[in-house]
């Protein structure tokens, strides 16, 4: 099939019908995890208790409940089909790992039974010397450790029992994500914990919220598997911009096209089977790109089920004859696709944290986090930026389109508004939300209808928005523990600090809420200076003032990774007892060993189709051109009529020797880092490779435009970017 063959088949394919959904989504929500209802009705008494206990009260599992839990899980997963049981684990890979194990074994009768106990699933020990660790465990000590996570519940894919697990080396260094967000969840909890109390002495548990926006590209997959780049590295790695592409507008919230929309429907039922609740679907901005979110949930959960669903997106795509593309930056030109992560606060007595309270009190408690929010993230922005970047989300990040690469917070108009006042007027005047209380003097006051009121500026990559913040500069592949393990250790980080202050003030004999506020003060002072900026994050005025403000405005890649490293966040990460210094200095080798991997494959497929495909395909133009050309001079006995035709070879020549000597360069330079030894310095001659990406796509996207159209052998921006 040529070009246009798939260009028409992918135009002419029909809707696949979504799965038939068994009834209300109620009825079939959850029905593939062992949630509540479902360790109710299998779990005998005593298991149930001790199971519970273990969720909440953190309290360890020991051999007789989890062989308990084992015999109530199997009957309920021998029930709906299952044969095989796996751990489900996140390494530092993109994406999840498992290795099935089907449920048989010798009956000692000539036959096989079904089990499944306590063992396979509180623990088990994967080879983990195929996954990153950065050299915490060398290859000879291949053991690792997959440990139950009992807060994540088990669910069922197809025909597999999965059990979440966090996964661990030998000697107790965490290997995945999942593990060190674990600890940042309960440091931020322990932190925030005792500022609650000064609040409500009831309050025993602080919960970490995530709601995720998941955007992505959907592709035709037939024009997908025309082009290498698309497969190899999940962009293109050139293509013409198309004539039109986002610059009407008008595909922001438009009609979502049937076949789009049978695929979103399949998602959602497999989705909400699984328990994960999936609320609102979009068309983005770019052609081709959309957007999914759920309610909000535990981070850890929330994280899980984002893990998922970037699974499921995979699978279910493909029944509908698409590709989903989760890079950050798939097509130039266009839109790239992030993450949002809305986060929030809350309390084991049902109090959101960073939402305005019903009195004065709460207000105050609502300001108390907010401001200190902004503190962590002040304090450790280089290291957010940090916690978000990777070679993928490099191209989207600093472009206008995107969050900008420098760490700021948007408060919109009521909330600085707020914290000026704070300033101005004594420790002791009462927060308290307009139209609740008849107005009186000295109040400072947040309007009743702020949550629908706050502004909207998309330019931001930390946004307050009414009642949560909106990390929006995570990466649309990437797991989105990276971030929140970051900022939610920060966070942490910062209270601890916050308590010790509130308790000096006190001591000198203030009252709880004025020692808060007087605490509170230079803070907000420092923060207003710093951090906090509404204005436009795209202009150049912006990063100079950034700058200026002390933020961080580093834009090299494996340079942001340093961070991680620094004395401040070493103290930070170990303070929270969220990484050890061998755990930070171990996942930047991976980060850059990553990075380098990414870009030299990128660089690779890049040679090879420049050379194999776009070349030959402009000579072989140039070749038709050329016997025109000698034609012409055969019949007319002159070349007047054929200046087109020269001008056109000239550009041809021009450009393809262009390719040659770029490629030829950028193969040498990669052999040149190849030879670095130490990874660090190795990534930094990769991101010179990376840079110079975009020199080597110049001349070949130019040739797109010379080229005959029927001789172009890659599926074009225009034709993949549409689909009917
Ligand atoms: P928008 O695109 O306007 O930001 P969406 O409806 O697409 O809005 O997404 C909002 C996301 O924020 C959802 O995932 C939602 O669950 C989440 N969210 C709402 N309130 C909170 C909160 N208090 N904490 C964390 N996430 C929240
Ligand atoms: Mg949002």
């Amino acid at each position: 099939m040529d070009r246009f063959d798939l260009v028409k088949e992918s135009f002419m394919k029909k809707e696949v019908p979504a799965c038939a959904p068994a009834g209300k989504t109620s009825d079939y929500y959850g029905e593939l995890v062992f949630d509540r209802k479902k360790m109710c009705k299998y779990l005998d008494a005593d298991s149930l208790q001790a199971l519970l206990a273990c969720i909440e009260g953190g309290k360890p599992l020991d051999r007789k409940t989890a062989d308990g839990v084992a015999r109530g899980m199997k009957e309920w997963a021998i029930e709906h089909g299952v044969t095989h049981v796996t751990h489900w684990f996140q390494p530092l890979t993109e994406g999840t790992a498992e290795k099935h194990d089907s449920l048989i074994d010798y009956d000692g009768k000539g036959g096989v039974i079904e089990t499944f106990d306590g063992k396979m699933l509180a623990q088990q020990e994967p080879d983990a010397s195929s996954f990153p660790s950065g050299g915490i465990r060398a290859t000879f000590e291949a053991r690792g450790y997959t440990a139950w996570d009992p807060t994540s519940p088990v669910f069922i894919l197809d025909d597999t029992l999965c059990i979440p697990t966090v996964f661990i080396s030998y000697t107790g260094e965490a290997l995945d994500y999942k593990t060190p967000l674990k600890k940042a969840l309960k440091a931020v909890s322990d932190a925030a914990v005792p500022i609650c109390k000064y609040f409500d002495p009831g309050v025993t548990k602080v919960y970490s919220y995530l709601g995720w926006e998941q955007e992505y590209f959907l592709v035709d997959e037939g024009l997908y598997a025309a082009r290498t780049d698309l497969m190899i590295t999940g962009r293109t790695l050139f293509g013409h911009s198309s004539s039109k592409n986002q610059q009407l507008d008008d595909h922001y919230f438009a009609a979502i096209p049937p076949r789009v929309a049978a695929f979103m429907r399949d998602l959602e039922i497999a989705g909400h089977r699984l328990g994960i609740p999936l609320k609102t679907r979009h068309n983005e901005v770019a052609p081709n790109q959309f957007e999914l979110a759920p309610i909000y949930g535990e981070t850890n959960l929330a994280n899980d089920q984002n893990q998922i669903v970037m699974n499921l997106m995979n699978r279910i795509a493909r029944k509908h004859g698409f590709v989903v593309l989760l890079h950050e930056k798939p097509f130039d030109g266009v839109n790239g696709s992030g993450k949002h992560n809305n986060w929030s606060l809350g309390t084991d007595k049902g109090t959101q944290l960073l939402a305005p309270g019903k009195d004065a009190k709460g207000n105050l408690q609502f300001i108390t986090f907010f401001v200190n929010v902004l503190a962590a993230v002040q304090k450790h922005n280089a290291l957010l930026k940090a916690s978000i970047a990777s070679a993928t989300n490099a191209h989207r990040l600093g472009a206008n389109e995107a969050p900008p690469a420098i760490v700021s917070a948007f408060l919109g108009r009521t909330m600085t508004d707020v914290l000026h006042k704070l300033l101005e007027v004594p420790s002791d005047t009462p927060i308290e939300i307009a139209g609740k209380k008849s107005k009186s003097v000295g109040l400072v006051e947040i309007p009743e209808v702020f949550v629908d009121n706050t502004d909207r500026n998309r330019t931001s990559p930390f946004a307050f928005t009414g009642n949560r913040f909106e990390f929006r500069a995570v990466g649309s592949c990437a797991n989105c523990a990276g971030a929140m393990t970051t900022l939610n250790a920060a966070v942490a980080e910062q209270l601890i600090a916050f308590k010790e202050d509130v308790e000096k003030e006190i001591a000198k004999g203030k009252k709880v809420p004025v020692a808060i506020m007087d605490a509170l003060k230079p803070i907000i002072k420092s923060v207003i200076d710093t951090v906090c900026f509404d204005g436009n994050g795209y202009t150049e005025e912006w990063k100079k003032e950034a700058e200026r403000r002390g933020l961080d405005i580093e834009t090299n890649v494996p340079k942001m990774f340093c961070q991680f490293t620094k004395p401040a966040s070493v103290e930070m990460f170990t303070k929270t007892g969220v990484y050890s210094e061998k755990e930070l200095a171990a996942r930047n080798d991976v980060k850059w060993e990553t990075y380098v991997k990414k870009v030299q494959i990128e660089s690779r497929v890049m040679v090879r189709m420049a050379l194999n495909h776009i070349v030959p395909a402009a000579l072989e133009y140039k070749g038709k051109l050329l016997k025109e050309v000698i034609m012409a001079k055969e019949i007319y006995g002159n070349l007047d009529n054929c200046t087109t035709e020269l001008r056109i070879l000239d550009d041809i020549n021009k450009y393809v020797e262009a390719v040659r000597v770029k490629a030829t360069a950028m193969k040498e330079a990669r052999k040149k880092a190849n030879v670095i030894e130490d990874t660090y310095e190795r990534a930094l001659a990769y991101h010179e490779i990376a840079e110079s990406l975009y020199d080597l796509r110049k001349p070949i996207d130019k040739l797109e435009e010379v080229v005959d159209n029927k001789m172009w052998p890659l599926p074009k921006y225009r034709e993949l970017l549409f689909i009917s």
